[in-house]
């Protein structure tokens, strides 16, 4: 690597960071990127491990993306998705995504995020069982080690205590956390306070921020058939597995017949190109507001943005042309196959992956993710470290199987340095 390295500003307020340290020692400055890479503003590249933030499926600077996204623009950027208002462009990816959706006839309710997609989907896991006659189900049930979200609801929801800590208290009551891997804790909590408080139940398929935990054998069907027993809605938080990273199917709830109530979805939904975000609504729970005389006064400005609209039809005509979600099981097999020749490192504690286009190297030390994330840059890799101190592989679904192979030679380079 040469050139001039990160750069420093005391402008910028980064989340998730230490800003006395960014600010002290620079900040990681991206200028461009083209497929599987990324460039700083020194013009040094980088393989790009993680997608940025698991959501480049597509891969840097399409300029297919970006063209989809300039026409627009030049009709129209965007209008209120509120009342019965709508752009042609918004209209036309609702269809597309009920026809790929894993519940047939499924609504789709156009967010700018995957924050806001999980705080839509427990204000509406709420008011579904107000509308259906029964208000005490109030209780939302969340997972240990799950993320979903920095908004009110999912920052209570959460399952990692730091991200929750130092407000004061708990955000949103009625919020439980079970065993991320436990399907039985899950039943216990619902005969102990009784089927007739909790309204529903929130997994992400696969662990990401978390740490990268695939689910135990079976676990996934266990909790959703415990759901359907117990009258308790089953949302599937596909913010990171949705849209192909999960491979061989458009998401995790396909590819293991989970049949969501609802499903929260964002980042691959674009690749990232435009910020956007969908719920996925189930007809059953969307029933009583579709039935006349019920309004959902719930929405945010930039829902269905045409412009993100645009990005989306582009992105998915590239994911169906390149048969990226096919790609990503190869992927799933390339990362296995290349990250497991870390397992015997000395200081490596565990290697996970085979559930799609994920993986994770874990540290016996958590506090050293970070630093090798550093030595990893140094090796020509852009890395990044999630929970349990664990290194995070979620590439673009373009990468090839070489590609792969490098980075997992420069992690064993970084964890040697
Ligand atoms: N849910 C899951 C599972 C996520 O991984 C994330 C972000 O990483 C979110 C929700 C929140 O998405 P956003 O950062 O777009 O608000």
């Amino acid at each position: 690597m040469s050139g001039q390295g990160p750069t420093t500003s005391s402008a910028l307020w980064h989340g998730f960071a230490d800003m006395g340290a960014v600010v002290r020692d620079g900040a990681f400055v991206f200028a461009r990127g083209e497929g599987a890479y990324v460039f700083d503003t020194a013009g040094n590249r980088y393989l790009d491990a993680t997608a940025g933030l698991w959501f480049a499926n597509v891969g840097h600077g399409r300029a297919e993306v970006a063209d989809a996204v300039r026409d627009q623009l030049l009709k129209v950027a965007h209008v209120t998705g509120f009342g019965d208002g709508a752009t042609d462009t918004t209209v036309a990816l609702a269809e597309r995504l009920q026809g790929i959706a894993p519940v047939p006839d499924s609504k789709i309710f156009f967010t700018s995020g995957g924050s806001d997609s999980v705080d839509s989907a427990i204000k509406l896991a709420r008011r579904y069982w107000q509308e259906k006659g029964r208000p005490e189900k109030k209780l939302i049930v969340g997972r240990s080690n799950a993320y979903h979200g920095m908004h009110v609801g999912g920052t209570s929801l959460g399952g990692i205590p730091v991200n929750a800590e130092g407000y004061g208290g708990v955000l949103f009551d009625d919020t439980a956390t079970v065993a991320w891997d436990d399907a039985k804790a899950l039943l216990g909590l619902i005969e102990r306070v009784g089927a007739e408080s909790v309204a529903a139940f929130v997994a992400e398929p696969v662990i990401g921020a978390g740490g990268l935990l695939p689910p135990p054998e079976g676990y996934l069907r266990e909790v959703r058939d415990i759901c359907r027993e117990h009258d308790v809605l089953f949302i599937a938080d596909e913010v990171v597995t949705g849209f192909g990273r999960i491979g061989g199917a458009w998401f995790a709830s396909s590819r293991f017949d989970l049949q969501p109530d609802l499903m929260t979805t964002a980042k691959g939904l674009t690749s990232g190109y435009v910020p956007m975000g969908a719920l996925f609504v189930a007809p059953h729970v969307a029933e009583p507001f579709f039935a006349g005389g019920v309004w959902w006064r719930h929405g945010y400005t930039y829902g269905g943005h045409a412009a993100a609209a645009a990005a989306s039809m582009a992105v998915l005509d590239i994911m169906e042309r390149e048969n990226l979600v096919a790609e990503a099981l190869r992927l799933q097999d390339s990362l296995l196959r290349e990250l497991s020749t870390l397992a015997e490192h000395p200081k490596v504690k565990d290697v996970r992956g085979g559930v799609g286009a994920v993986a994770g190297v874990q540290l016996h030390e958590p506090a050293e993710a970070m630093a090798t994330v550093k030595k990893l840059r140094a090796q020509g890799v852009s890395g990044r470290a999630a929970g349990l101190g664990t290194l995070q592989y979620s590439p673009a679904l373009i990468t090839t199987d070489e590609q792969v192979a490098e980075i997992a030679a420069a992690t064993r380079r970084a964890l040697d340095a």
